[in-house]
């Protein structure tokens, strides 16, 4: 018998390189810098795809979407997303809630956390209060040209 919850978990990060759009969980933040990667560089969705993966014991991100296949070459992340929603749907789940925390120097994530949380909403299907945004700085890690993400899942079964 399948378990009746699940829960996921995915981390990602990827580094700032200029003259690329920043895209965080979907949203174009302004800012003098992106997000490097073969794909968009969304961190926080690829971070959400491997969360949503994990839960039902898939494939990894980059299993499914290999940085060495072109077709992948500045991708909208959001695709990796639906996927992962997709699977979760057909293993018999839907996504509960999310959480996550961002840790990256700048820019703040605080002025954007509820566009971000709207727009995920959207994406995943479920209310913008079943999804949470936390950013911090990079205190004493180093890693202040980097974005990092991390997030957390919870799975329910389908009925019937
Ligand atoms: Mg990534």
């Amino acid at each position: 018998m399948k378990p009746e919850i699940r829960i996921g978990y995915g981390w990602d990060s990827h580094e700032f390189k200029p003259g690329i759009p920043l895209k965080i969980g979907g949203v174009t933040l302004p800012h003098d810098q992106g997000l490097g990667g073969h794909s968009d560089g969304d961190v926080l969705l690829h971070a959400i795809t491997d969360a949503l993966l994990g839960a039902i014991a898939g494939p990894d991100i980059g299993s499914l979407f290999p940085p060495s296949d072109p077709q992948w070459k500045n991708a909208d992340s959001a695709i990796f997303l639906k996927e992962a929603l997709q699977r979760i749907k057909i293993a018999g789940y839907e996504l509960v809630n999310l959480d996550s925390t961002l840790i990256l120097s700048a820019p703040k994530i605080g002025g954007h956390a509820g566009a971000i949380r709207k727009h995920l909403a959207e994406l995943c299907g479920i209310a913008a209060d079943c999804i949470g945004i936390k950013a911090k700085t990079p205190e004493g890690m180093g890693t202040e040209n980097a974005a990092i993400a991390s997030a957390v899942v919870l799975l329910k079964g389908l009925e019937g």
